[in-house]
């Protein structure tokens, strides 16, 4: 009994132990997203992804709901994500030094590529966008078609003050 708990946490850390597997978790914090959502946000290849969540959902760390034909992702428990925060804190701790100090403080929110092009509100991910720009402190991401003069055009109209 004694070794099979530390068996067991060492298979859940070694499925969550993986660059895109953490990047899906952390898309999927607060929502739920379907396979062509989170390969379109990290710009992967869909069977790639879907290796990625037969892992995680292994694991039981991600929920898989069938809806119609689609299959939507969920997290399995809220609290891996709050374990995953925890070892960032220590990330930071390590870090603070060193050039990435001001990525791994940034508000976990603010490194999610879940964007919207503010002008025609298009999904895109900061790694794909066609077009970004800072704009009052904040980066906004825009498609490939134009959007990105409308806003510099207009800002005040797409900025939303939420
Ligand atoms: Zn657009």
């Amino acid at each position: 009994m004694y070794s099979e708990v530390f068996e067991l946490h060492a298979e859940l850390l070694k499925a969550l132990a993986h660059p895109r597997r953490l990047e899906i978790i952390h898309l999927l914090r607060g929502q739920a997203l379907c396979v062509s959502d989170i390969y379109e946000m990290l710009d992967l290849p869909q069977a790639n992804i879907s290796q990625h969540l037969m892992i995680l959902r292994d694991a039981q760390a991600v929920t898989a709901i069938r809806d119609g034909k689609q299959v939507i992702y969920k997290l399995s428990n809220p609290k891996i994500i709050q374990a995953s925060d925890m070892l960032r804190e220590v990330l930071i701790d390590q870090h603070q030094e060193s050039e990435l100090a001001e990525y791994l403080s940034m508000p976990m929110k603010d490194l999610v590529p879940v964007v919207h092009d503010p002008v025609c509100q298009m999904r895109v991910s900061p790694k794909t966008a066609g077009f970004s720009l800072q704009h009052d402190g904040a980066h906004y991401y825009f498609c490939a078609s134009g959007c990105l003069k409308k806003f510099q055009q207009k800002p005040e109209k797409y900025v939303t003050n939420n």
